[in-house]
Formats: structure tokens, C-alpha cells, sequence
């Protein structure tokens, strides 16, 4: 090998390392925003464990839609079925 190939070869290895380093970051790049969707989905869960825990809000509101989500989602009076999610009110407004 020549001064000059040996050269070439630095040349190359570098570009692949760079090629390397671009990919690793977009990586942990992406790894950093599925951890922090995965932290906002853990609070949300945190927070329906503290409502399923605690009182319903009163005035009949549906159940699985406070603990849910913490959405007061009136059933309608006639049929006692959420217009969201559909489940049966049992409870009396
Ligand atoms: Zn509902």
C-alpha cells in the first residue's frame, strides 16, 4: 500500500464513522421521545389510579370516562347511556 491508499482508507473510515455517528444520534434521538411519550402515558395512568380510588364526582356523570380520562361526561337522562363511550349509567343523576 501506498502513502496515498493508506490516505484514501483514513478518508473512508471517517466518512463511515460519521455515517455512524448521524445514525446513532437520530437513535437516541428517537429513544428520548419515546421515553418521554412513555412518562406522560405513565402519568396519565397515575392519575386515573388516583381517580379510580377516590369519590365520582356528583350529578351522575359516567364513570369510566372521569376515571379514564377525568372527562364528567353526563349520560342522557332517557336512554342513561354515555354519549361517549357508550357504557350503561347505572348510577342515578
Ligand atoms: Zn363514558
Amino acid at each position: 500500500m501506498t502513502l496515498k491508499d493508506h490516505d484514501q482508507e483514513r478518508q473512508e473510515i471517517i466518512r463511515r464513522l460519521g455515517q455512524e455517528e448521524v445514525r446513532l444520534h437520530a437513535k437516541m434521538h428517537s429513544l428520548e421521545t419515546e421515553r418521554q411519550r412513555v412518562h406522560f402515558e405513565l402519568a396519565d395512568l397515575h392519575r386515573a389510579q388516583g381517580r379510580a380510588a377516590g369519590p365520582l364526582p356528583a350529578g351522575g356523570v359516567c364513570p369510566t370516562c372521569w376515571i379514564n380520562r377525568g372527562e364528567e361526561v353526563q349520560s342522557t337522562r332517557d336512554t342513561h347511556v354515555c354519549p361517549k363511550c357508550g357504557r350503561e349509567e347505572l348510577q342515578d343523576a
